[in-house]
């Protein structure tokens, strides 16, 4: 039966050197391991189709609809260019529009070889798939902007990572699949209309209004900075590290894209890393703002042409467009903080006192979701999060200034404490649970553990009193040290 889709692919209308067209690579047994139904139901597609055979064999690769394709891309890879990525073992395998009128790619991950694999097998493994489901859907419920997970197969087959694995897809869901990194493919060939074509696609399809701005390049530009600045705060605000901020992996809709060795922190440290092949701490987590600016300068570069015909003052206005990161990401962050401080009036000794907190945070290896989900418990008569640090001292003296600061704010107790509530997420994907979900599928088939966890993670904003130990940090021998992709 042929794919019961209706796919209206935008970005394959785009001329041929945007992408290569793919013949599907069958795998051996496509078996389902988890639908995501509420998704399926959002895009307005047929859950029972998606789980019948014919829907699997989708899913798995087997069956492709008319026109998927492997798409180009280029990226700065920790820093250095390499001007020919693109999908080495992943598929388009169309856009849908959903019951909300939003337009989305769906995508296959580990789908097999592409013109783009290079040296690789273009196949994924159980775990890093199982762990994308499980961190992209807690973003997603944490109110992250992000990609999604709408399925995870395994394909019967084995693929080789030191030791043989199980194999497994993943279907991607994402606004769009263009990256800072699409720009550069075309910039770095000197394809100027690849460029332009690639930038109006980009205006109509995630940013409309620019099109109405005096100049509609730079104002997609101020756009993808704005929706980048917002995300990284975003980021800082729930503890994500991201692990692998390569140009490629900047999406130009400001979603979270590509989680390989990502993770979140439990003690708060700003120079936290995780990631094993992030060697000199290029991605720590208190290095994303800035890491995400440096990714917004190469999309800027290969912008030039096209926001002016003199390139000094297409120059001067990339430079005013990149300057508005810093004071939108402090912006965002700097409410974002306030939220989960409770407090819910601006006053400017704010920025001091939050910065006091995550001070004593990093003094005293206190863990930084605790800790805030703490202190809107404190204020509803549970006991303080003081014991969360080394030295509980530390957090008696900043809590006396909070105190004071609260003072100074009429806002009615329950209102303050829901702000809080919201703000602040009981429940993340901890790294020692994830492991453990992903060991449990990997080595015993048993995936109860992926589907207890994904279910807490889907409502990380409520106390759900059966699942505390969710929401502790590792006991020492517990804790994972590096991930991996
Ligand atoms: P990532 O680090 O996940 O952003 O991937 C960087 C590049 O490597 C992308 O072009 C991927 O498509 C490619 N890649 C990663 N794993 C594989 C694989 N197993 N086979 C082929 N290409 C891969
Ligand atoms: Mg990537
Ligand atoms: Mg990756």
């Amino acid at each position: 039966m042929p794919v019961q889709i209706d796919f209206d692919t935008s970005y394959t209308r785009l001329p041929e050197r945007f992408f290569a067209r793919l013949e599907p690579r069958p795998v051996a047994a496509p078996r389902l391991i988890r639908l995501n139904g509420p998704l399926a139901e959002q895009l307005g597609l047929d859950a029972a189709w998606l789980a019948s055979p014919e829907g699997v064999a989708m899913l798995a690769g087997n069956d492709l609809p008319e026109g998927a394709a492997a798409l180009a891309y280029a990226g700065h890879q920790f820093g250095n260019f390499v001007p020919q990525l693109g999908d080495g073992r992943a598929l388009l395998l169309g856009e849908v529009v959903g019951r909300d009128g939003q337009r989305r790619d769906l995508q296959l991950k580990g789908s097999g070889r592409t013109p783009f694999s290079r040296g690789g097998d273009g196949r994924a493994a159980l775990g890093p798939v199982l762990r994308e489901y499980i961190v992209s859907e807690a973003m997603a419920a944490l109110g992250v902007p992000t990609t999604r997970a709408l399925a995870a197969v395994t394909t019967g087959e084995s693929v080789w990572r030191e030791t043989a694995l199980p194999g497994a897809v993943l279907t991607r869901v994402a606004a769009s699949h263009i990256r800072v990194g699409t720009f550069q493919f075309f910039a770095a060939r000197g394809d100027a209309e690849g460029v332009q074509l690639l930038a109006d696609h980009a205006i109509a399809r995630h940013y409309p209004a620019a099109l109405a701005a005096p100049n509609p390049y730079r104002a997609l530009l101020e756009a993808v900075v704005a929706a980048q600045a917002g995300l990284i705060a975003q980021w800082l605000l729930v503890g994500f590290i991201h692990g692998v901020m390569n140009t490629d992996n900047c999406a130009i809709s400001g979603e979270t894209i590509d989680y390989g060795p990502c993770a979140f922190m439990d003690a708060y440290d700003p120079a936290t890393v995780f990631s094993s092949i992030d060697q000199a701490s290029r991605y720590a987590y208190g290095n994303q703002p800035r890491i995400a600016q440096w990714n917004l300068t190469r999309l800027a570069e290969t912008l030039l042409p096209l926001l002016d015909a003199d390139q000094d003052r297409a120059v001067a206005q990339a430079q005013e467009a990149l300057a508005g990161f810093g004071p939108i990401f402090q912006g965002a962050w700097l409410a974002g903080l306030r939220r989960k401080l409770g407090l819910l009036e601006e006053r400017p000794e704010d920025a001091e006192l939050a910065q006091a907190l995550l001070t004593a945070m990093t003094e005293n290896q206190a863990d930084y979701t605790l800790t805030f989900r703490g202190l809107g418990a404190a204020l509803a008569g549970e006991p303080a999060p003081r014991a969360l640090f080394a030295d509980p001292a530390a957090y008696d003296a900043w809590a006396e200034r909070w105190q004071a600061r609260l003072a100074l704010e009429a806002t009615d107790p329950a209102t303050r404490l829901a702000t809080m509530r919201a703000a602040n997420p009981a429940f993340i994907p901890r790294n020692h649970r994830v492991e453990a979900a992903l060991a449990a599928a990997v080595e015993r088939e048993d995936f109860a553990p992926f589907e207890e966890l994904l279910a807490v993670l889907t409502r990380p904003y409520e106390d759900q009193p059966g699942f505390t130990r969710y929401s502790l940090p590792p006991e020492p021998e517990e804790r994972v040290l590096a991930t991996f992709c």
